[in-house]
C-alpha cells in the first residue's frame, strides 16, 4: 500500500502535486478541501455547516472533516493507497488518523512536506484562479489558462476564491502557523516526514515527490 499525507501551507502546490502523485501511482487524492467545496456547492447540511468557517479561511471542526475521512477510506479505490491532501490539518486530526489507520490496519507509509516561506505563499495565493465549474485551479502568472478567465479543461468561469483574497489569505496563514505547522514536527518524532523544497517547477517538485515515494512505500 502506498498511504501518503501530503503537508504544506497553502497554495503550495498540494493540490497540483496530489494530483499527479494520483495519476502517476494510480491511487485517489483525497482532498478535504475539494469534499467540503462540493458539499457548500451542492447545500447539504455539512456544506452548510462549513461555509461559514471556510469564509474566514478557519478550520472547519474535526468532527466533521475526521468523519469525511473516516468515511473516504472505506472505499474500494482505497485498496492500494491513497494521498491526503489538506488532512490532517492540526495535532488532534493527525492523532485521529493514526487511530483509524490502526482500526483498519493499515500503515500510514510516509508523510510528504512541500516547504515554502511565508512571502512566497501570499504571492502564490493571490494570483490563484480556480474554475466556477470543475475546480480546476490556474495562477495569473505561473499557471495561465490559454484564454484569459476561462479554463482550459471545461470552458468555465475562472474566479477567485473568497478565501484566496489578501485579507483572508493572512488569517489563512496564522491558522497554518499554529494548527498544522506543529505536525511537522509531530511526523518528524514518528519518522515519517520527509521534506522537500516549494521553490522549483512543478516538474521538479514532482520527480522529488515520486523519488521520495518509490524510496518510503
Ligand atoms: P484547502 O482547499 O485544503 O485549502 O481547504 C479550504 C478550506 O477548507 C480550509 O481553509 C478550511 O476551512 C477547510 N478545510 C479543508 N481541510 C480541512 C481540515 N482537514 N480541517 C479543517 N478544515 C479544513
Amino acid at each position: 500500500m502506498k498511504n501518503i499525507v501530503l503537508l504544506g501551507p497553502p497554495g503550495v502546490g498540494k493540490g497540483t502535486q496530489s494530483k499527479m502523485l494520483s495519476e502517476r501511482f494510480g491511487i485517489p487524492q483525497i482532498s478535504t478541501g475539494d469534499i467540503l467545496r462540493k458539499a457548500v456547492s451542492d447545500k447539504t447540511e455539512m456544506g452548510k455547516k462549513a461555509k461559514v468557517f471556510m469564509e474566514r479561511g478557519e478550520l472547519v471542526p474535526d468532527e466533521v472533516v475526521i468523519g469525511i475521512i473516516d468515511d473516504r477510506i472505506k472505499n474500494d479505490d482505497c485498496k492500494k493507497g491513497f494521498i491526503l491532501d489538506g488532512f490532517p490539518r492540526n495535532v488532534n486530526q493527525a492523532e485521529e488518523l493514526d487511530k483509524i489507520l490502526k482500526k483498519k490496519g493499515f500503515p500510514l507509509n510516509i508523510v510528504l512536506s512541500i516547504d515554502a516561506s511565508e512571502n512566497e505563499v501570499i504571492r502564490r495565493l493571490g494570483g490563484r484562479r480556480s474554475c466556477k465549474e470543475c475546480g480546476e485551479v490556474f495562477h495569473i502568472f505561473f499557471r495561465q489558462p490559454k484564454n484569459a478567465g476561462i479554463c482550459d479543461k471545461c470552458g468555465g468561469e475562472l474566479y477567485q476564491r473568497k478565501d484566496d483574497k489578501e485579507e483572508t489569505i493572512r488569517g489563512r496563514l496564522e491558522v497554518y502557523n499554529r494548527e498544522t505547522n506543529p505536525l511537522i514536527d509531530y511526523y518528524k518524532k514518528m519518522g515519517k516526514l520527509r521534506s522537500v523544497s516549494g521553490k522549483g517547477e512543478i516538474k521538479e517538485i514532482f520527480s522529488s515527490l515520486c523519488k521520495l515515494v518509490e524510496e518510503g512505500c
